[in-house]
């Protein structure tokens, strides 16, 4: 039998960064990785979209193997297939049982395929963490014209947008009144759908597909109502299923959420086990209640405080604030914490402030693009909630700035009083600065 002090079972975001930062924390510890995917084939999972318009190819998208090894961290090339809790063992799919002092469970999350006629076949395909699988849809874009995407959330989009760099028909299929409405208020959805359709792309919003029609390969999709879109390829994106079937199979307790259920120190039901990323319960920042959110960011975050936490409790999880950022064609839209609609849906008194500016300065500055912030206070205390940005590539920065004023709770008042460098290059005006500028109209009506 193998022995290691630190067994993770997930070789991704989550994964990797719990064992670098068990490194950090714990030097003397053996840790060991098992994943499933081959030596140098890992993908970097935000990047998968860009495979097909921009980088070219899955090979071009790939995390090295020598963040492990730098490291020190061991590499099993296996499928975990259950635990013994007792003798605190991990049996693989090869017939290794590996020996651990504490487990990490960073599984992960799988595409949901929708129960409808049609899904099996030919040419439907979704957002599969997996090379081979990757290079086959690479390879079959070259013989297809017209694509449908079953669903407008931001992966639906980022791929609509790259199909349509390959010079394809590109038609999203969304059920909601809006592309992305899950994340944003209904002003910068329409501010990203308008983006959309100036690329070229046909938005159904508000439409249900009931089933996919084809013999062998896909001929069209059916919507419900009975209109046919015509399609050579659909591609499925609504959403991702934890994976928690070694964590249940293992009688580990699983949340609301359906993920696996984990304290504000990253430990399962089982205090020698622990999970991260896509496969464990998240809980709120705002209202400690479970969250659905499933991000890199987060699963990163929680990577480096399971990392420290695992021989000794020493970093709290304050829960998901929920940061992140797409582009369409070369305009950015990104939020960090509540929209309006969030936090009105919580119960929460809101009051907003909203400003648009060059995002350079003077606007007349090659490149400048209109960039527009909307920050979200509460009433009662004042503090900041959250923003929503569009704009161009300073788009992903900004929701980080943001992120950073939220998670400190920081007042309207102290937010139009932030300390901020610009240059005209690289910033808007310090004059009409859109962050404090929109805290200052919030004030305005506090
Ligand atoms: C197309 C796409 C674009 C995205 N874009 C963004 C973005 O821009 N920003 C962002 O923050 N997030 C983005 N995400 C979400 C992000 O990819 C996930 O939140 C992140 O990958 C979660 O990391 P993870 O380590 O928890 O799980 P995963 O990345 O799913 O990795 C799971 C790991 O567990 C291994 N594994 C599972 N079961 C076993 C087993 N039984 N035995 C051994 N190994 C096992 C797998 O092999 C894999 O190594 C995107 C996701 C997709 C699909």
């Amino acid at each position: 039998m193998e022995k290691t002090d630190v067994l993770i079972i997930g070789g991704s975001a989550g994964g990797i960064v719990v064992g670098t930062t068990a490194r950090k924390h714990y030097k003397d510890a053996t840790i060991t990785v098992v994943r499933k995917e081959k030596e140098g084939q890992v993908l970097v999972p935000c990047g998968i979209p860009y495979i097909f318009g921009t980088v070219g190819a899955p090979e071009k998208n790939l995390i090295p193997d020598a963040l492990l090894s730098k490291n020190n961290i061991d590499l099993i090339v296996d499928e975990a297939t259950s635990i013994d809790r007792q003798a605190k063992t991990v049996a693989t799919a090869t017939g290794k049982s590996i020996g651990y002092q504490k487990l990490v469970l960073a599984t992960g999350a799988t595409p949901i395929i929708i129960p409808m006629p049609g899904t099996d076949l030919e040419n439907v395909f979704c957002a599969m963490k997996d090379v081979d699988y990757l290079n086959k849809l690479l390879k079959t874009l070259d013989g297809v014209k017209d694509v449908v995407i079953i669903g407008g959330g931001f992966i639906g989009l980022e791929f609509a947008d790259e199909f349509r760099k390959r010079g394809l028909n590109v038609t999203v299929v969304e059920m909601l009144p809006h592309c992305l409405q899950i994340v944003f208020d209904e002003d910068f959805c329409a501010l990203a759908e308008s983006r959309l359709q100036e690329r070229g792309i046909d938005l159904r919003t508000g439409a249900k597909i009931e089933a996919i029609l084809g013999e062998k390969k896909v001929r069209a999709v059916r919507l419900a109502g009975g209109e046919e879109l015509k399609a050579d390829l659909v591609f499925m994106c609504i959403g991702v299923r934890p994976d928690t079937e070694l964590a249940q199979k293992a009688g580990l307790q699983i949340g609301d959420t359906k993920a696996i259920w984990v304290d504000e120190y990253g430990r399962t039901s089982d205090g020698d086990i622990f999970a991260v990323g896509d496969c464990a319960e998240k809980r709120s920042f705002f209202t400690q209640k479970p969250s659905a959110l499933k991000l890199a960011s987060i699963a990163t975050q929680e990577g480096r405080i399971v990392g420290a936490n695992l021989f000794e409790l020493r970093r709290r999880n304050e829960g998901v604030i929920g940061s992140f950022a797409t582009i369409i064609g070369d305009s950015g839209v990104g939020l960090s914490g509540l929209t309006e609609t969030q936090a009105r849906a919580a119960g929460l008194d809101t009051v907003t402030g909203e400003v648009k500016t060059p995002d350079k300065h003077p606007g007349s500055m090659p490149g400048a693009k209109e960039f527009t912030v909307k920050l979200v206070f509460e009433k009662a205390t004042h503090e900041i909630l959250g923003g929503q940005v569009c704009g161009g590539s300073t788009v992903g920065e900004v929701v980080n700035v943001l992120a950073a004023l939220v998670q400190n709770r920081m007042t309207a008042s102290k937010v139009a009083t932030f300390q901020y460098g610009t240059h005209p290059f690289f910033t808007p005006s310090p004059i009409p600065y859109p962050i404090v500028n929109a805290a200052e109209m919030a004030l305005a009506k506090l």
